[in-house]
């Protein structure tokens, strides 16, 4: 059978060479090549041994999902569209700003979990991606954008990675961390922690095992302050309500990093720091999200309940304009009304930002992604699921 080399973390290749007779310092080597050049011919990778380059041309593949579009949009937005087999599509983004390049990668083909203000939620749920299908999206761009020209990493490209496309990453857990584990390992992407970050609507106990198996950046979407209305927006509330999330976000920003990344340099912007030092200082924070629907959650008295509900979580907010899609039965709140929930939040001492909304013209927002999805779900498994 062949192996697709991008499915494997260092502890898969160091399995896969074993079984081809080969020493384990051999996984680093294939690392480099795949992901920090960009090689997937193995007749290229000069310094491996003539038998073992002809016992992996034999045996493995380094096979990304193909494009199927490649859209630009006025901003220097650039979404591709990747087919994933069986007539399914998925939609990763790559948003270029001053300092940085972030690309928004899909976790799944559809979702789940039925949140009403989201595109992707009505698009239903085909199945989870595999490993090399997450990774293949990070390859592929740096390949699109020419990026394994600079294997240094002195200019990175894509310096951040963002699991806030298509899909619930933590639903998708096990190939979700063996992904996260090559975009932080230092023989391939080399991506610190800081820079990657797992956006979730909330799997409780999942995000407890992220913490202890890879502590990336954590974006919650709450989008809500109390269970009756969260319950509404992101049913999977139902299932894991405010309290819970809350002490796992707690637990999340508790976590000392469990390698050196950076000296064991904390994660908390510096007035984070400031202000939780008083209560002993915990290492991280929590990014919750808050799309911002017109009339539905965005009135004042829930920027305070708000306020009140996050008090014991290191955290900080973005507030995401909602992004409308054809019959959302939502609209975005006006931008005085996000202002002044922004003031609200700020005047409690917490950090506030408005996500700049990108790739708007080419659907390329948040919650615009709808890829290419065949529901495989009958009526009856479509409500089960919603709440898992
Ligand atoms: N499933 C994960 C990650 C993908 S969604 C999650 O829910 O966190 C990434 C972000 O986009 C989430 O915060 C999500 O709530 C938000 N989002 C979804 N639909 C949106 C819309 N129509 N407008 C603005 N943001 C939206
Ligand atoms: Fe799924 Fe996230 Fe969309 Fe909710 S917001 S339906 S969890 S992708």
């Amino acid at each position: 059978m062949t192996v697709n080399l991008l499915n494997l973390d260092e502890r898969g290749l160091i399995d896969f060479c074993a079984e081809l007779g080969e020493k384990p310092f051999r996984a680093r080597q294939l690392l480099r090549w795949i992901h920090r050049l960009g090689e997937s011919d193995f007749e290229r990778m000069s310094d491996l041994s003539r038998t073992f380059r002809e016992k992996l041309a034999q045996s493995a593949v380094v096979l990304p999902p193909s494009v199927m579009s490649d859209a630009v949009a006025t901003d220097g937005t650039r979404k591709w569209l990747l087919s994933v087999g069986a007539n399914n599509g998925i939609e990763t983004v790559f948003i270029p700003e001053v300092n940085r390049g972030t690309l928004c990668i899909s976790s799944q083909v559809g979702c789940a979990l039925q949140c009403t203000f989201c595109s992707t939620g009505r698009q239903g749920f085909n199945r989870n991606l595999t490993t090399g299908e997450i990774l293949g999206q990070l390859w592929w761009a740096n390949q699109a954008l020419g990026a394994h020209t600079h294997p240094d990493g002195a200019e990175r490209v894509i310096s951040n990675v963002v699991m806030m496309g298509m899909g619930e990453p933590l639903a998708n857990f096990d190939n979700l961390v063996a992904a996260l584990y090559v975009m932080v390992d230092d023989h391939a992407y080399g991506l610190s922690r800081r820079r990657v970050t797992v956006s979730t609507s909330g799997i409780v106990p999942n995000i407890d095992r992220l913490r202890a198996q890879c502590p990336v950046a954590l974006a919650v979407s709450l989008h809500a302050p109390t269970d009756e209305l969260r319950d509404v927006l992101v049913p999977i509330n139902r299932k894991y309500p405010l309290k819970d999330l809350m002490a796992a976000c707690r637990r999340y920003a508790d976590a000392s990093q469990s390698d050196g990344d950076a000296a064991g340099e904390s994660m908390m912007p510096a007035p984070l720091q400031a202000k939780w030092k008083r209560y002993g200082a915990p290492r991280d924070f929590v990014t919750f999200e808050y799309v911002m629907l017109k009339d539905v959650n965005d009135s004042l008295q829930h920027a305070r309940d708000l306020v009140a509900l996050t008090r014991d979580v290191p955290c900080k907010f973005n507030l995401i304009p909602f992004n409308p899609f054809p019959d959302s039965g939502y609209q975005r709140s006006e931008p005085d009304r996000i202002r002044a929930f922004q003031q609200v939040l700020m005047g409690a001492d917490l950090i506030a930002t408005v996500r700049k909304t990108r790739g708007e013209d080419i659907d390329g927002a948040c919650g615009q992604l709808a890829g290419q999805v065949q529901d495989r779900r009958t009526p009856r498994t479509r409500t089960r699921e919603a709440t898992l």
